[in-house]
């Protein structure tokens, strides 16, 4: 397994900058503050670097999609092996559904229409989009299965997620990871 590139705590200390909606109306998925930023492997990435002068797009820091699911967009160089193992199609790449700058999917919305199979992305600007986050079950395979170490896999972050949300409920004396603000 790769080295993980997103450190435990690092949501203890941060707010969103902003989220990507689904359109059930009831779903969603925050992106946080850039954490690898322009030492992420995409931005040395060639191939990464080629499709994006294709598209005439200037490559930005994006930082992280999704939290329990928490995907670094500035590592990922659209590998494809997190849909390969994943049992619940929680990521799309993105592109195949709306086919825009990456840094405009904060607060966009989507409908999860997007390609789910590992070879299916765009090309490599495209990305793996965590939209169905809420489906995710922790099995580990993605965060296992990533060669760039770009996801972090952990249901005590859906603290984070709550909180960011403002459904975050503390609970009395569970000793678990929602006893504490
Ligand atoms: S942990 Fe398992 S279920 Fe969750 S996104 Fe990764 S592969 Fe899918």
């Amino acid at each position: 397994m790769a080295d993980l590139v997103i450190a435990e705590d690092y949501f203890h200390d941060k707010k969103p900058v902003g989220k990507t909606s689904h359109s059930d109306g009831e779903n969603k998925h925050f992106i946080w503050p850039v954490n690898t930023g322009k030492d992420g492997v995409a931005f040395s990435n060639d191939e990464v670097k080629a499709a994006y002068a294709e598209h005439g797009e200037e490559m930005v820091e994006l930082g992280i999609h999704g939290t329990t699911v928490a995907v670094d967009w500035d590592s990922c160089t659209a590998e494809g092996e997190c849909f390969a193992v994943c049992p619940v199609q929680t990521f799309q790449w993105y592109r195949t559904e709306q086919d825009i700058p990456a840094a405009d999917c904060l607060d966009a919305t989507f409908e999860g229409t997007g390609l789910t199979e590992a070879g299916e992305k765009l090309d490599k600007s495209d990305k793996s989009q965590p939209i169905r986050e809420h489906d995710c079950t922790i099995c580990m395979a993605c965060q296992e299965a990533c060669p760039r170490g770009a996801i972090l896999i952990d249901q005590a972050n859906l603290e984070w997620h709550e909180k960011a949300d403002g459904t975050f409920v503390k609970m009395e004396g569970s000793g678990g990871p929602h006893s504490h603000d």
